[in-house]
């Protein structure tokens, strides 16, 4: 995406603690063990990947975005759709986005990635065009946010 910055990358943590995993440091019940919202999450919100879980190998990852920041306000924790991004992107000055990844056999997660999304990163020309862009499909763009939603989204 294209405001996408200070991106965090966790792929080291995640080889190290899969790495303790295989050496049997660590049991695969404490890192199988994705919430119900997270799984839910997955389920209503998740985006699916070609990666095998590297747990079971038996089912592919999915990954959960959740999105946090003020001005995001009710919908701060939620999960949301990879395609619902760039469309808050260019709503938002600003949120964080949390990318996790889940297993929904085994319930395998992790956090991948984090990084900041939002249009504080565009310069004034890029913003003149968006507002042209966002006032154009504004009509689509839906409040969320019940307190079940919010529950849904925790991790
Ligand atoms: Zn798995």
């Amino acid at each position: 995406m294209r405001t996408q910055r200070q991106v965090v990358d966790y792929s080291l943590q995640k080889r190290a603690l899969l790495r303790d995993v295989r050496n049997g440091k660590v049991g695969t019940l404490e890192v199988c063990d994705a919430s119900p919202y997270l799984k839910n999450a997955a389920r209503f919100h998740g985006e699916p990947t070609d990666e095998r879980c590297p747990i079971c190998r038996h089912d592919n990852l999915t990954l959960v975005h959740y999105i946090y920041g003020d001005e995001l306000k009710q919908s701060a924790g939620q999960a949301r759709k990879l395609a619902e991004l760039p469309v808050l992107a260019m709503t938002l000055r600003e949120f964080q986005v949390f990318v996790v990844e889940v297993c929904r056999s085994c319930a395998w997660n992790h956090l991948t990635e984090q990084f900041l999304l939002g249009r504080d990163a565009l310069n004034a020309d890029e913003l003149d065009r968006v507002e042209a862009v966002a006032s154009a499909s504004s009509g689509r763009h839906r409040e969320a946010g019940s307190s079940s939603q919010r529950r849904e989204g925790r991790w």
